[in-house]
């Protein structure tokens, strides 16, 4: 299968902005061993913004765009720096790719970014993506990455995309203030009262939260790929994905029949 897996800040730091360690080291273990299994990986990967407010000691996330983007030139270093190491552990060899919104839009540029990405997976590197934030604006940004880990897991036919999170999938009600939230472990279609109960917050250091994981799904199904939200808090549920068995929210892709 050829997957494409997105990694929250949530999933990759301390709230602190410090990296944590625990998640990051089992995930890069879980999906080398999926590589060596046969996959094809292309990991989209945020905390670029997270990581440079735990190197350079920020308090607290930036509100303002300069500081925004001089975090994320910092982090986006430290976090390769990071794969690269782990990766290399079991082998593998990480190719990072910074994308903006323009780089999706543009047809040319469209397809240099596709062209690189298929040559990349041939000669067996991991392509790690992320937006480009240190220059990325709102005019020319995606915005967030689970719109972003979309546009690529479609732009390259992947077979699925995982979305990896601080929670285990799609609830019927926010579970974190409703204790009677049960979790929907296939959606066919979005309803109006999803879009309505995920909400819009991400985390103090993340952008997302569950409406742009909707979003996002949305775009996959409309192109017939599958998505899955998991639990990045135990990247060993990867395993049971692979071994074909049902855990977290499943969004089917229209399939033409
Ligand atoms: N690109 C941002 C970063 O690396 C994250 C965006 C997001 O969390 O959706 O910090």
């Amino acid at each position: 299968m050829r997957i494409t897996v997105k990694v929250g800040t949530s999933t990759l730091t301390h709230p602190s902005g410090h990296l944590n360690i625990r998640h990051v080291e089992t995930l890069c273990k879980v999906l080398s061993d999926a590589k060596n299994a046969g996959h094809e990986i292309i990991l989209v990967s945020s905390g670029a913004i997270g990581m440079g407010v735990g190197k350079l000691n920020l308090t607290c996330r930036p509100q303002d765009m300069p500081t925004k983007q001089a975090a994320a030139a910092v982090g986006q270093c430290e976090l390769m720096y990071v794969y690269d190491k782990l990766f290399s552990e079991y082998n593998h060899t990480v190719a990072q790719i910074l994308l903006t919104g323009e780089d999706l839009r543009d047809e040319a540029r469209h397809r240099n970014f596709a062209n690189t990405l298929q040559r990349l997976l041939e000669l067996g590197a991991l392509p790690i993506i992320n937006e480009n934030d240190s220059v990325a604006t709102d005019e020319i940004g995606v915005g967030d990455n689970d719109t972003l880990s979309a546009l690529v897991a479609v732009s390259v036919k992947a077979d699925l995309l995982i979305v990896l999170t601080d929670i285990d999938g799609l609830y019927t009600a926010d579970p974190r203030h409703e204790k009677n939230a049960v979790l929907i472990p296939e959606v066919r279609s979005i309803t109006a009262e999803m879009l309505a109960s995920a909400g819009g917050h991400g985390t103090a250091l993340s952008t997302g939260g569950m409406a742009t994981k909707l979003s996002a799904a949305k775009v996959c199904m409309e192109a017939g790929t599958d998505m899955i939200i998991l639990n990045g808090a135990r990247p060993n549920v990867l395993y049971d994905i692979l071994d074909g068995k049902s855990t977290g929210t499943r969004f089917i892709g229209r399939k033409n029949t």
